[in-house]
């Protein structure tokens, strides 16, 4: 399905961008794998070069404007072209009620999930339009439309994603990127070990997806890489819920 397609995936060490890096290697892709941490990175590289893929890995802060136009030089360096990113580095910042929310850890937030998918796409829309095209998939959430009481930051940041796609699809689709975003519920992840590790609050947390249960990461690796795909050639500047059914109720 991307033989013969180069791909970034930031956040990649870790939960739902290793999902991804594994599924795009599978589906035949050149995988760059991205992170801040290093030896998770690496560890994603290992496992795609075990299941038989090609990756290699680049560190990169996406909150770091130079980060990212360095992450698609290495790119095109290593492998000759940009055919397809998935903008996933995210953190969950603090937990705490709006107008108590720590300044640092609003600033934070929205360096890295919002500002983050910003300066990643600058340097890799100017790669694909020298490519003649390619597919963009930013890791919004569930709380890209709908609110989360006690993460004013997340929720700001992840309704923007959705705001900065909607655009930049626009602007693109006629030279051949298209560029979508896709909003998990809660999916098994690092990110969210705090939430689960208390049981009547993973119990609430469960409750909240009419499926019965928390996501996978390759739930949600199997939408982007269908949306990364000439499958989803009409598919652009739209958002695609991957919820259990969390935003039905
Ligand atoms: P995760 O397991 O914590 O993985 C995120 C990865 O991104 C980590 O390796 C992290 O490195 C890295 N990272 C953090 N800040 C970065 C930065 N500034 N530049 C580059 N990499 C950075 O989280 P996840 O659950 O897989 O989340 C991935 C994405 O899905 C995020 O955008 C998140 O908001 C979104 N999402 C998650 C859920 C969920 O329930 N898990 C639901 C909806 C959306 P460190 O570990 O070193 O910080």
């Amino acid at each position: 399905m991307l033989n013969d397609k180069v791909a970034i995936v930031t956040g990649a060490a870790s939960g739902i961008g290793r999902a991804i890096a594994l599924s795009y290697a599978g589906a035949g892709a050149r995988v760059v794998v991205s992170d801040t941490d290093t030896a998770g990175g690496e560890e994603t590289v290992a496992l795609v070069r075990r299941a038989g893929g090609d990756a290699i890995f680049a560190a990169a802060d996406v909150s770091v404007p130079g980060d990212c136009s360095g992450l698609v030089e290495r790119t095109v360096g290593a492998y000759g072209r940009l055919d397809i990113a998935c903008n996933n580095a995210g953190i969950g910042g603090e937990l705490a009620p709006t107008a108590d929310y720590p300044l640092d850890a609003w600033n934070r937030v929205i360096a890295v999930n919002l500002s983050g998918v910003f300066h990643c796409m600058r340097s890799q829309i100017r790669a694909m339009l020298k490519g003649g095209g390619g597919a963009i998939v930013n890791m919004a959430s569930i709380l890209g439309t709908v609110g989360f009481a006690n993460a004013p930051a997340y929720t700001a940041a992840k309704h923007g994603v959705l705001g900065l796609t909607k655009a930049a699809a626009q602007e693109y689709a006629a030279q051949g990127i298209r560029i979508n975003a896709v909003g998990p519920a809660f999916i098994h992840t690092p990110m969210i070990e705090r939430l689960e590790s208390d049981p009547a609050a993973l119990a609430a947390l469960v409750a909240m997806h009419p499926i019965g249960r928390l996501g996978r990461p390759e739930e949600v690796a199997a939408l982007v890489t269908w949306l990364s795909s000439p499958a989803a050639s009409f598919a652009t500047g739209a958002y695609y819920p991957i919820d259990g059914g969390y935003l039905a109720r």
